[in-house]
């Protein structure tokens, strides 16, 4: 199987310190075969302060380095995880304009304006009122997301529950993922499968379900890794979850466009 990890962080990230060139050594050690680097945007940042900047060139020039090196041992693709890019449209635009860019994962890690904008990494959830709060606020965010050409697939679309205690349940969201599927799968856009650095496998089998009744049929494969130690990590048992769901196909992106490989 053509294997490949579509969503990978680099020193370019606030929250990694590892070079593209051992991401890519590690991706040729764990059997991978293609890897997109996915660095963050945020246009705002943990505590909700605007961030208008980012260092493209800093990531163009490590992608241009360390290429070469892997010339026939790995496939290279250089991405971006945009961050809540609806709050500032003009900035979305500029940034999407860039011509080298290959994938875009949009994401929500931030709480709304209206909250605050706060990362939803820095609420405490040990009251399950704060966690179902957070989860309306980040279901519509998403969904206003989800309206924008500002993404390729939507990004670990089960995100909260990664900092949310057990017994979270998201019986009340559903009717809400419904909504933002069906957006999604009607602009020809789609939905990644992150397994959050080979963690989150089994929770998103409901999801995935939903989303391929919704019409879903593009989906991209990613680890979330920010260190070469998680490059690769859960991608064959996500692979086989939605292959055994009836996706017949995973996308992969040169230029935004996507292509298309059997498991
Ligand atoms: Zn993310
Ligand atoms: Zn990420």
């Amino acid at each position: 199987m053509y294997l490949t990890d579509y969503h990978t962080h680099t020193q370019i990230s606030p929250d990694s310190s590892a070079p593209l060139e051992h991401m890519a050594q590690a991706a040729v050690d764990a059997g991978v075969q293609e890897l997109c680097i996915t660095d963050h945007l945020d246009l705002l940042d943990l505590h909700g302060a605007p961030r208008l900047t980012y260092d493209w060139a800093g990531s163009l020039r490590q992608f241009q380095q360390t290429a070469p090196r892997f010339v026939h041992k790995l496939q290279l693709r250089l991405g971006l995880e945009f961050g809540v890019p609806h709050t500032n449209p003009a900035l979305a635009e500029q940034v999407l304009s860039l011509p080298q860019l290959d994938f875009v994962i949009g994401s929500i890690h931030n709480q709304s304006r209206a909250r605050g904008g706060g990362d939803f990494y820095c609420l405490d959830y040990s009251d399950h009122g704060v966690c179902y709060e957070a989860l309306d606020d980040y279901f519509s965010s998403m969904a206003q997301l989800a309206q924008t050409d500002y993404y390729d697939v939507l990004g670990h679309i089960i995100y909260p529950l990664r900092y949310m205690p057990e017994g979270i349940v998201l019986d009340d969201y559903w009717a809400r993922m419904e909504h933002i599927f069906r957006i999604a799968a009607d602009r020809g856009k789609g939905v990644e499968i992150n397994t959050y650095r080979g963690r989150t496998i089994d929770q998103w089998r409901p999801v995935l379900e939903l989303y391929r009744a919704c019409g879903g049929e593009i989906i991209t494969v990613g680890s979330d890794a920010h260190a070469p130690g998680d490059v690769g990590a859960g991608l064959r048992e996500a692979c086989a979850l939605a292959a055994d769901l009836g996706f017949r196909y995973f996308a992969t992106y040169t230029g935004r466009r996507p292509e298309f490989h059997k498991w």
